[in-house]
């Protein structure tokens, strides 16, 4: 058995950790890249959304490499994302790759815990007592690493803006993160992230620069992968930009588990506040997007950038709405639409007039306090 998972962000560094705490042989997918995107586009319907095709690509790259058994997070109705385990299975069967699937569901219920032990049943003769004492241990150790791996970032995220050489703070996050990945057990763990608040708090600073503060909103894959965002959230950082975001992994793995009470409690109140607007749940982060912005402009935010992939149901809602709440709740929005062709120097180049227009805002007195 060789159990490989979709390429998010940082997503590698905790599946890793469960897989190897719990002797189970893993292969970690190469970093998403052009040609990831291209065996995704290749392969699938060009209406379906972006990270169907990404996810695809990992898949197929991870299976050439020797993977032969993937494990991807399971969905429902209304997003497509319900579907995606479904028509993925079709398109690599139909490739003539092999493979065993595993899906985790979304939500407890009794179908999908059914269809879990179903799908289990070969894996399970192929581990050994070993795998299913240490597996416990392995999901802590996971969890751990998931919530150290989010702290860091946050800590890098406050102080990229104030950075005095462009990168530093990214090639500092690069490394603790290293840090990170390579320990093992819960006192390294520790270690590592007491040594990782140092070296990116040691980032050379300017204290005298009094950076924007924008949120960033949209579909979580867009929002959390920067190879497929064109690193938005670096980019915003180093163009003098302290950015926010509420989508984190641990985000939605609490809300499916209903743990984690600040982080519901703030989900919820995004979205009574969307309720301005939308009278019912439209799927995915549609509602969280149109509530966080609200919510961001009556903390004093200077401006939201919000994701979306091209062709996603949900937030094509959400842009259309937000142009309304923009003008309602004077936040600027700008909503970067992100499909399958580079888009690197775009998004550069929006974000800097973007940005530009937020020094304008702040000249003529227009930004909030
Ligand atoms: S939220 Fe959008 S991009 Fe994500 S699966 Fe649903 S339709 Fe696709």
């Amino acid at each position: 058995m060789k159990v490989t998972f979709p390429r998010l962000g940082t997503m590698h560094i905790f599946c890793k950790a469960i897989a190897e705490t719990a002797g189970i042989p893993y292969l970690v997918p190469p970093l998403t890249s052009r040609k990831t995107l291209a065996l995704g586009v290749k392969n699938s319907n060009e209406c379906i959304c972006l990270p169907f095709k990404v996810i695809l690509g990992n898949f197929i790259e991870a299976l050439q490499r020797g993977a032969d058994t993937i494990v991807m997070v399971g969905s429902g109705p209304p997003c497509r994302l319900g579907l995606y385990d479904l028509v993925h299975q079709v398109i690599l069967e139909d490739l003539g790759l092999h493979y065993r699937w595993l899906t985790i569901p979304s939500r407890l219920t009794w179908p999908a815990l059914m269809k879990n032990h179903e799908e289990t049943k070969p894996l399970r003769k192929e581990l050994t007592p070993k795998n299913y004492l240490t597996f416990p241990y392995a999901l802590y150790i996971g969890w751990r690493k998931m919530l150290a791996t989010e702290h860091l970032e946050q800590r890098a995220m406050q102080v990229r803006a104030r950075e005095v050489i462009k990168g530093s703070t990214q090639r500092n996050l690069q490394h603790v993160l290293q840090l990170l990945d390579e320990a093992k057990g819960g006192r390294e763990i520790t270690e590592a992230v007491r040594e990782g608040e140092r070296i990116i708090q040691e980032t050379e600073q300017d204290s005298g620069r009094r950076p924007f503060k924008v949120a960033i909103v949209g579909e979580l894959y867009t929002v959390m992968d920067p190879e497929i965002n064109g690193g938005v959230e670096q980019r915003l950082g180093e163009l003098g930009v302290t950015v926010t975001r509420s989508s984190w992994f641990s985000t939605h793995i609490n809300r499916s588990l209903g743990i984690g009470r600040e982080q519901r409690r703030e989900r919820l109140h995004f979205y009574e506040a969307s309720k301005e607007y939308l009278r019912y749940d439209v799927g995915a982060e549609c509602n969280v997007s149109v509530g966080e912005t609200i919510v961001r402009a009556q903390e004093g935010y200077d401006g939201v950038v919000h994701l979306m992939p091209f062709a996603c149901m949900p937030e094509t809602t959400a842009a259309a709405v937000l142009k309304q709440v923009s003008k309602d709740h004077h936040i600027p929005v700008l909503t970067l639409t992100l499909d399958e062709q580079d888009v690197e120097s775009r998004t550069q180049t929006l974000l800097e007039a973007f940005v530009d227009m937020l020094l304008w805002r702040r000249d003529k007195g227009l930004a909030a306090a």
